[in-house]
């Protein structure tokens, strides 16, 4: 069997010991002659799992008695919403940074809920982090929101924004557990499971407790209100077993590499790698962001013109360096390279990148 690289933005690829161990276990979850699929999700082995799963996130991020972390539905893209309905208030205003598309979906969202306010943005194109001098925060903001990397035109957030005590709440969908942070300066963090640690189906949320105190008095219906998926350990109604299950797999699998500082050691290498091809290309390929923001998990470039590019995904599919296409509106070359992507996937990307433009160059 050959396995391919696959640098897709998300579904993304998974490691390859995660998968083999599914696999391993498949028909016979821990001893119960079932499947992990058709156990009950009010069996003790299923609270078990979710009561691991969590501890576990907070062990890795660092987290204190404070924080809860959710396994939610309805992937982050509920959240744009979820977050204003609980703490947006009547009369009240959130800032938002905004730093590309999910971003603004973000506050779209919030916008039909309630008022906004724009913290800061680099929307002209997207290439940039707006650093700390054009970031301005409204003193009363019942929240800053900010997207921690930007998945699409492949920008991070290497400083965190220096919010006070106005409540932050971050979009990390695209590079959660790439690296340690600072967890207990955010009130929420969620993220979609499918880019760095896992399949579909779950969405993480991270939330101090404490500031559920501040939740909105709004009437909300009983999925919407973040205090029913804490009451009842994330099992209020049927969660995604297998999503969760397997986001255990690769937490452990993070575990056994060391933790999160680990994780940014092979990450940064395995970025510089990538980027070093684009930098000794002579202009060949060119880096769409600015480079002090450049992401450690989406990796964007162009290439001289689109038949070059199509030239570019075709001959690297060759290879089995596959989903290098940027996103659909941006064109030129998304390669995706998240927690699971192994240094020799680069290595191998890197290499091609160069015999490309010398052949084409
Ligand atoms: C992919 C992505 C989303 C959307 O996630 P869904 O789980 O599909 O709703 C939101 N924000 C960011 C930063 C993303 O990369």
């Amino acid at each position: 069997m050959d396995r391919v690289y696959n640098f897709s933005a998300g579904p993304a690829t998974l490691p390859i010991e995660v998968l083999q161990e599914v696999g391993e276990e498949w028909l016979d979850f821990q001893g119960l002659g079932m499947s992990v699929v058709e156990i009950s999700h009010r069996s003790q082995a299923y609270k078990a799992l979710n009561a691991e799963v969590e501890a576990r996130f907070k062990s890795l991020l660092g987290l204190g008695d404070g924080y809860r972390v959710l396994f939610l539905q309805g992937g982050a893209t509920t959240q744009f919403g979820m977050i204003p309905l609980n703490f947006l208030p009547d009369g009240g205003s959130a800032d938002y940074v905004l730093t590309g598309n999910w971003s603004v979906k973000a506050q779209e969202d919030a916008d039909r809920i309630g008022q906004t306010r724009v913290a800061a943005s680099s929307a002209e194109a997207f290439r940039y982090i707006p650093p700390a001098s054009e970031q301005s925060y409204d003193p009363d903001a019942a929240y800053v929101h900010i997207t921690s990397n930007n998945t699409i035109y492949g920008t991070q957030f290497h400083e965190w924004p220096s919010v006070g005590d106005r409540p932050l709440v971050a979009d990390m969908s695209s590079d959660i557990l790439c690296r340690p942070i600072p967890a207990e300066d955010f009130a929420l963090i969620y993220a979609g499971a499918q880019k760095n640690i896992g399949p579909a189906g779950a969405t993480i949320v991270v939330i101090r407790e404490s500031w559920l105190e501040k939740r909105v008095d709004r009437n909300l219906p009983v999925m919407f209100d973040y205090r029913t998926h804490i009451k009842k350990d994330s099992a209020y109604n049927t969660p995604p077993v297998f999503t969760i299950y397997m986001i255990n797999l690769v937490l452990k699998w993070i575990e056994g590499l060391g933790g999160l500082a680990a994780m940014a050691q092979r990450n940064q290498k395995k970025a510089a790698t990538v980027y070093e091809a684009i930098d000794r290309s002579g202009g060949f390929y060119s880096g769409y962001v600015r480079p002090e923001d450049r992401s450690l998990m989406n990796v964007t470039f162009t290439l001289p013109d689109d038949e070059v590019t199509a030239k570019f995904i075709a001959e690297a599919g060759k290879e089995g360096l596959v989903n290098l296409k940027g996103y659909r509106s941006l064109g030129g070359i998304r390669a995706s390279i998240y927690n699971a992507m192994p240094q020799a996937g680069v290595e191998r990307l890197a290499d091609f990148m160069d015999r490309f433009a010398s052949d084409n160059g």
